[in-house]
């Protein structure tokens, strides 16, 4: 099966090349040529990796199936993963489920797709042939940092850059990345925000004379974002495997459909779900969560992509986003592969900031999109309100999910599952004060009164990191991305 750009200006490849690649070095982004139907429902009795086993190969079909395998077996274990799951499901109340994707290494769902991804990009070099060493270029609103960096760290040929914005992310995210070891890796704080670095990230990714300049002295470029194709097929796992969960337990019967209801940033985690729809999973609804920063609630309703508003810095930080980079591609596979209409929207993004799809796409969304957006109040007030009616705790990103999922009135009453995309205790000062109304300023004291209110033990991947030593500390004017990349090649490169 072969790879094909949004924007139809790169000759189909191989999906060792397209993830090789990151993105469509021109721009656009690669999606499968055609989405394979499985025809595979998991009953429950599976591990995780044998479910990632049905899905993945099919998408990778230049991939020799026992590597695709060894892949699967080195990411999803017991020594990255805190259960033996690699996702739970638990129920939350009559209805809903949570699906917790945050068992991985840096206690948010990134890890599912970035525990894998560097086995993936190493099988695809060398599938192709390609002995350069890759360095990959980052932008973070928090959590792909952290996990990327663990993912990639002290990964043979491989140097990872990461950019954040400085202040946009929480205490306990920056920490994280700050104080990553390796020699591999170095971590940047930009003055700007989120959308910025992901634009200047993706122009010096897309930059020929960049590119050249270092392929002289053997090294690529290439992006963990969720525009990379091996970022994203792994998340479809997830989706099939969690719905085996249910019916293995009989909350659900096989074929029944059900909702995922999705706390949602760049469209990565909710376009794996709507591949996972294409590839066969009964799902009936796909509900986009948005926080503050609404601009993907309200293109879903009107039309109307409109970037050029305040931006918001919300106690959910990870979804503080106003240019979704997937939406692209979905927009590419509603419209049955226009990639003249995926290139003039994109365009005018880029241009103006907005762009309008016409009304019959906006409709052809509408089928499967249920879009809703919860503002900072009621996301503190679900997350207290679910722990006093079921002790469950939420964390601020998964509480947007909760909120909408209980607020939408869907008709149907088929089961909802939320996606629970990151540990409360990363984000603790905020879930505590939406637990009990209790302020504190100090993160691990928040994180400490969250175990003990909750019975939880503290994620491990935030034991021990206050009194880890920062190593990254430099931060960086927004316009200084490019020379400062130019430096650390030098460090790299030689
Ligand atoms: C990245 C992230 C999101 C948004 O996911 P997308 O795939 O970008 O839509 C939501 N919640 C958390 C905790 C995240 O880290």
């Amino acid at each position: 099966m072969q790879y094909v750009s949004t924007r139809n200006n790169h000759p189909p490849v191989n999906a060792s090349r397209a993830i090789a690649l990151g993105m469509v070095p021109e721009g656009g982004l690669f999606v499968p040529e055609t989405v394979p139907d499985l025809g595979f429902l998991p009953t429950g009795s599976e591990s995780y990796g044998s479910v990632a086993e049905r899905i993945l190969p099919p998408l990778l079909t230049d991939f020799p199936a026992p590597e695709v395998a060894s892949c699967i077996a080195r990411a999803y274990n017991a020594a990255s993963f805190d259960t033996d799951e690699i996702v739970n499901v638990v129920p939350l109340d009559e209805g809903r489920s949570v699906m917790e994707l945050w068992h991985g290494p840096t206690a948010a769902f990134k890890d599912v797709a970035l525990q894998i991804m560097p086995h993936l990009l190493g099988t695809a070099k060398k599938i192709i042939g390609d002995r350069s060493h890759t360095v990959i270029l980052v932008a973070t609103s928090g959590d792909t940092g952290k996990a990327a960096l663990e993912g990639f760290r002290n990964c043979d040929g491989i140097a990872i850059i990461v950019f954040y914005p400085h202040g946009g992310v929480s205490e306990v995210q920056k920490l994280q990345m700050t104080t990553t070891d390796g020699t591999n890796t170095r971590v940047i704080g930009v003055k700007g925000n989120f959308d910025e670095c992901q634009t200047e990230v993706k122009r010096l990714l897309g930059s020929s004379s960049l590119r050249e300049r270092y392929r002289e002295k053997g090294f690529e470029f290439s992006s963990a974002n969720s525009i990379n194709w091996g970022r994203l097929c792994p998340q479809i796992a997830y989706y099939f495997s969690s719905y085996g969960k249910l019916v293995g337990r009989g909350t659900i019967a096989a074929g029944d459909k059900v909702n995922f209801c999705i706390p949602t940033g760049n469209f990565g985690n909710i376009l794996a779900g709507y591949y996972a729809m294409r590839m066969g999973l009964p799902i009936d609804k796909l509900i986009c969560a948005s926080n503050a920063n609404k601009v993907l609630a309200d293109f879903f309703a009107a039309g109307l992509y409109d970037s050029n508003r305040p931006f918001s810095r919300t106690v959910s930080p990870s979804m503080d986003i106003l240019i979704s980079s997937n939406l692209e591609r979905f927009l590419y596979e509603v419209t049955g592969h226009d990639a003249g209409a995926a290139a003039g929207w994109s365009r005018s993004l880029a241009g103006t900031g907005a762009f309008r799809v016409d009304e019959p796409t906006r409709e052809a969304m509408g089928r499967f999109i249920v879009p809703g957006w919860v503002d900072e109040q009621e996301v503190l007030a679900t997350i207290g309100a679910t722990f006093r009616q079921t002790g469950y705790v939420l964390d601020t990103h998964t509480a947007v999910a909760a909120a909408l999922g209980r607020r939408v009135a869907l008709p149907d009453g088929r089961h909802t599952i939320i996606a629970s995309t990151a540990s409360p205790f990363k984000f603790g000062t905020a879930v505590l004060k939406g637990m009990t109304g209790e302020v504190v300023d100090d993160e691990f004291r928040a994180i400490d009164r969250i175990s003990t209110l909750s019975g939880m033990p503290v994620h491990r991947a935030l034991l021990q990191l206050r009194q880890r030593q920062e190593r990254h500390t430099r931060v960086i004017e927004k316009n200084m991305m490019q020379d400062t990349l130019v430096e650390l090649m030098q460090d790299i490169a030689g």
